[in-house]
Order: structure tokens, then C-alpha cells, then sequence
């Protein structure tokens, strides 16, 4: 039976049946009203403006208690959008000019409006767009117009199939109890949705593109969110075989949340420090629970995504410190802003650029943009005296870029000291080595920091020249291309020279086909995702270091991608046959 493959942004293995959301826009009836009548349509405007404003304060409070605050403000800018009275008023200037009735105005309004943010092109304003477009049926709704699904009504557990979801839709959703996991035409791996599919568990895969056009309501799908794989109808086998693997995942997970307080170590004693990668403090739990030995990589720029006006320095010092609270007293490396290319902030006046992850991102906005920087080096440095916090510096691809950002840092002690605040005043200091040409240059960078993190994300899509969200070259973007082996190994030597310790952070590091030749290749810090901590530890503890040593010789010889996978997936099947 047909099989869809898309982007698996949150794992497990559910089968169900599949309630497809109507893909097409409400239609809203243009609708004229009488005279006498228009004072009547704006209040109902009005009203329904205020009732869905309650509704989003009280659903963001009520999921803030369940998935803390920082996840719920990604509803901060709907109910903020609904308390403007900006858009009140041209609704109700419509119904007067124009005599429209409030659900006919309203429609009319936001669809102008999201407009505007579709044909920017930036995907993340689309996403923009979808969250007007949520509102939009949010109001209709309150309106009275609208014949929406009424998730509330939902009986029996389903697999929703949609054109695409928007975060609040998820999350009533999810709040049904009913959603086994959802499968979209749209999305990517950072869009909102998948961020708290992820932090909720649910299995899904997105970016299907046309699953909305091959599956009815009523067929059976299995969602397979480990491996991006969607089944539509599957025949008896199929249906099997995966009853078996979602059973079987359980059972791993169940072996393997045995090893958590086992230490990560090669058969022969070699440490390896095992890191959890986060998003907000709020994942920190799940990461120690993991095993994780503290956050390798805590990637601020969430904290201003979604946030509008920006988190000044207190309330960034409040995140900082909540995360230190968290990791009690393990390591706590926080990396300075990483906005630009797909993470730009809401907080308006962001240029769109023609290439975007080749323009103003992460370390030359912040060079850019001094005051941002320097209020969250300020949070950064005040929360460092309460636990082992370090500082890292994100895409840094010169060696004046460093220089800049360490005497920015020099210059905001200076200022902390004058005003007698306290802080570590020998902070580690480390960067990413995330674009070719700071791995090439990794043994000068090593030389004026304390530590470096190997960012494979970014150093693959930059070193092949792949954009890493473009579902379109996604099977050129490869780990295991002979030219990303070759550089890592030459960071870990030039790292080691200088005696800078260095890890790896981007997503290879949890990709269980990579274990053994990272602790070949000399790695003994990795950072990763809480899930994938556990296996990453069982693979550690069943090789010993000549094993690794041997693997990476002959990695290192090999000339194409696809040798590569193959041996290592026969090397690593021999210690750990889940893969
Ligand atoms: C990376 O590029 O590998 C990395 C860890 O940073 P991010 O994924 O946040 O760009
Ligand atoms: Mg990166």
C-alpha cells in the first residue's frame, strides 16, 4: 500500500484512522446589511474580537501549566493581536463604508492582511501567515459565520491529515485526548508545530506535500514520526509489521532508560560526556532524566522568536537562571543568539534577504545590533555566578569576528563591575565551528577560546552547499559525504593542538550511525536532543576505543557517501542492531 515519505519531527509509531481537515478556507458569504444594522455588525465584531481574546489568555494559561510558559507565549502573539485595537477599527470602518456584515468584514480584513505576509516568501513569515489565518477562524468562529470542525465533539482517536497546522489548532488537538499523531502537506522541521510536537511527543511527519489529496477521512494510516514514513491504508502485513515496531520501540526504551545512570563509556573505559541540546530551560528535565551529564547547547534565539517587544535583560537573566537552577551544577553552555536565515524574531523591522543563511544571521547580527548583544551578554554573565555557565558564539567564520565578540564581552564586564554586579569574570569562552571556514581556521580559533563545539548542521549545508530546509536537495544534505568526515577530523586534531576541548553539537551527534566513528575520530563531548541520548550510550558502551580507531581509518578511505553509510551501518548493526 502507498508510502509517503516527508520530514519526521517527532518519533514514534501510531496506526489510526485518518480525519482530514478541510484543506479549503472557510467561505465566508459576502453578506450586505441594512443600514440600522451597522452598529449592530460592529459589536458583534467587537465582541467576538474580545471573547477570542479570553479564549487564547485562557488556553495559553492553562498550557503554560502544562508545558511551561515558554512554549504557551507562542500564543502571546495571538492574544496581543486580538487586544490591538488597530484592526478592530478597519473592520468596523469596512462594515460602515462598505456596509458588510462583521463575519464578511473580518474575512475580507485577514485575508488582505495574511496576504502580506505570504508574499514576503521568508518561510518564517509564513508562518506568520498561518497564525493570522488562525485567528481568522478563531474570530469566525465567535462570529457565529463558520461551520468548523468542533474538536470537542471528537469521539474516537484519529490521525489528522491536514494542509497544515497551526499551534493552537495542535494544541486543541491535542487537549482532546483523542490525537494519536497528524501527518501535513506543509511544515519543516522548525516551524512552531513541530517544536511542540516534539516537546509533546506526538508522532507526526509534515512536509508531505500532497497527503491531503491521498488520504479520505476513514483510511487507515500508520505515521511513522522516527523515520518520516506515512502508510495509507496498509495491507495486513504492513499493519503488522508496524504493531510490532511501535510495541518493539516501547520495549527499547524500556532497555535502554536502564542504562541512565551508567556512565557513557567505551568497553574499555574511554569517557565519552553525553550533552543535552534545548530550546528552553523547560527541557532541561527531560535531558538529565535521559543521563544527559548537562546542555551542551542552549539555543537562545528561541527566547526571542516568538517574543515581541524582545526579552530585555531581566527577563533574559530570569531564563538564564531558571536553566542553571535546572542543570544543579552541571555544565550550562549558553550560545549567544542565533537569529537570521530561518529564525528571525517577530519584533518587526527584519529585512527580507534574498539568502538568508548567507546574510545578517547569528554572530554578525549580533555585531550589528550591539544593544541586543550586550543586554543578553549581561543576562549571561549575571546568571554565571550561579553555576558552571559558559558562553559560546554561533557562526563565527573569521577570526575578527571572535576578537569583536570577546572585547564586546570585556566591555560588558567592565559595565557590570562599575555597577556592582557580580560575575564570573573567567567565564569559558567557546564558538561554534559551523562554516568551512572556521574549521579550517579551527587551531587559530582554538588558541583564543576555551572550548569549541562542532556545529555539522551548518558546516554540512555551508561545506556542500545544500540548504539544510529545502526539502527539494534534502537528499544531497549527508553527514557522511567524505568532505564533512574530512573536516571534522581535521577540527578534532587543530582542537587537540591547542589543547581547546572541543564537542559536537549538531544533529549527527545523536544519529546512532555516527557513534562509533565520532569516538573514533577523538570526540568525547557529544551534545545532543534528549531522545536520542539513550541509544547513543548503549552504542558507546559496546565498542572499545580500537574498534572506533579502526572504523574511523577506514571511513577516512573511502570516497563516496554511500560507502560510508554502508559500512558504518554494518559496523554499528553489529553492536546495536535497532538501527
Ligand atoms: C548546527 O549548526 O549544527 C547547530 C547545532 O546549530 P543550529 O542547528 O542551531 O543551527
Ligand atoms: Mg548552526
Amino acid at each position: 500500500m502507498p508510502l509517503r515519505r516527508g520530514i519526521g519531527v517527532s518519533s514514534g509509531v501510531v496506526i489510526g484512522d485518518a480525519l482530514v481537515l478541510e484543506t479549503e478556507e472557510a467561505r465566508v458569504p459576502r453578506r450586505i446589511v441594512p443600514r440600522d444594522q451597522i452598529d449592530h455588525e460592529v459589536s458583534v465584531s467587537d465582541r467576538a474580537f474580545e471573547s477570542a481574546r479570553k479564549e487564547v489568555a485562557a488556553e495559553r494559561e492553562q498550557f503554560a501549566a502544562r508545558a511551561g510558559t515558554e512554549l504557551a507565549d507562542i500564543f502571546g502573539f495571538h492574544e496581543r493581536w486580538l487586544g490591538d485595537v488597530k484592526p478592530r477599527k478597519e473592520i468596523a470602518s469596512l462594515i460602515r463604508s462598505k456596509h458588510y456584515s462583521a463575519a464578511y468584514a473580518i474575512s475580507v480584513f485577514m485575508r488582505k492582511y495574511r496576504r502580506r505576509f505570504q508574499e514576503m516568501g521568508s518561510p518564517f513569515l509564513q508562518e506568520r501567515a498561518r497564525d493570522i489565518q488562525d485567528i481568522e477562524r478563531r474570530l469566525l468562529h465567535h462570529v457565529g459565520g463558520e461551520t468548523r470542525l468542533e474538536l470537542a465533539s471528537l469521539k474516537d482517536p484519529i490521525i489528522i491529515v491536514a494542509h497544515d497546522l497551526t499551534p493552537s489548532e495542535l494544541v486543541a488537538l491535542e487537549k482532546t485526548k483523542r490525537l494519536l499523531g497528524f501527518a501535513t502537506d506543509a511544515g519543516g522541521t522548525t516551524s512552531h508545530t513541530a517544536i511542540i510536537a516534539a516537546g509533546l511527543g506526538i508522532p507526526a511527519v509534515v512536509g508531505l506535500e500532497n497527503i491531503t489529496s491521498n488520504v479520505s477521512s476513514g483510511d487507515t494510516l500508520v505515521i511513522d514520526g522516527l523515520h518520516g514514513v506515512v502508510v495509507v491504508n496498509p495491507d495486513e502485513s504492513q499493519r503488522s509489521t508496524y504493531a510490532a515496531e511501535a510495541k518493539h520501540l516501547e520495549e527499547v526504551r524500556d532497555t535502554l532508560a536502564e542504562l541512565t545512570e551508567l556512565a557513557a563509556e567505551t568497553r574499555d573505559g574511554v569517557r565519552i560526556a553525553l550533552l543535552g541540546n534545548i530550546e528552553f530551560p523547560l527541557e532541561i528535565d527531560d535531558c538529565i532524566n535521559r543521563g544527559a551529564e548537562g546542555i551542551g547547547l542552549f539555543r537562545t534565539e528561541f527566547l526571542f522568536l516568538e517574543a515581541d517587544p524582545l526579552p530585555g535583560e531581566e527577563e533574559q537573566y530570569r531564563a538564564y537562571c531558571d536553566a542553571v537552577d535546572a542543570v544543579a551544577g552541571r555544565p550550562l553552555v549558553i550560545r549567544t543568539m542565533d537569529l537570521g536565515g530561518d529564525k528571525c524574531h517577530r519584533g518587526g523591522g527584519w529585512e527580507v534577504e534574498k539568502n538568508p543563511f548567507l546574510g545578517l544571521r547569528s554572530i554578525r547580527y549580533s555585531l550589528q545590533n550591539l544593544s541586543m548583544f550586550r543586554s543578553q551578554l549581561r543576562a549571561i554573565l549575571r546568571a554565571s555566578v550561579h553555576g558552571d555557565v559558559r558562553v559560546m558564539f554561533p557562526l563565527i567564520s573569521r577570526i575578527m569576528e571572535l576578537r569583536q565578540a570577546k572585547f564586546v564581552l570585556s566591555l560588558v564586564m567592565e559595565e557590570l563591575e562599575e555597577e556592582g554586579f557580580e560575575f564570573k569574570s573567567d567565564i569559558p569562552v567557546g564558538v561554534m565551528v559551523e562554516t568551512p571556514a572556521a574549521a579550517i581556521c579551527a587551531r587559530e580559533l582554538g588558541r583564543e577560546t576555551d572550548f569549541m563545539s562542532i556545529g555539522t548542521n551548518d558546516l554540512i549545508q555551508y561545506t556542500l552547499a545544500v540548504d539544510r530546509t529545502n526539502e527539494r536537495v534534502a537528499q544531497l544534505y549527508s553527514p557522511a559525504d567524505p568532505s564533512i568526515i574530512r573536516l571534522i577530523r581535521r577540527v578534532v586534531k587543530d582542537a587537540d593542538r591547542t589543547g581547546t576541548s572541543i564537542s559536537l553539537c549538531g544533529e549527527m551527534a545523536g544519529d546512532p550511525l555516527f557513534a562509533i566513528l565520532l569516538v573514533g575520530m577523538g570526540l568525547r563531548t557529544l551534545s545532543m536532543a534528549a531522545g536520542n541520548i539513550p541509544r547513543t550510550k548503549k552504542i558507546i558502551r559496546s565498542v572499545s576505543l580500537a574498534d572506533a580507531i579502526r572504523v574511523r581509518k577506514r571511513v577516512m578511505s573511502f570516497e563516496t557517501e554511500r560507502e560510508v553509510l554502508n559500512y558504518l551501518r554494518d559496523e554499528t548493526r553489529k553492536v546495536w542492531d535497532e538501527i
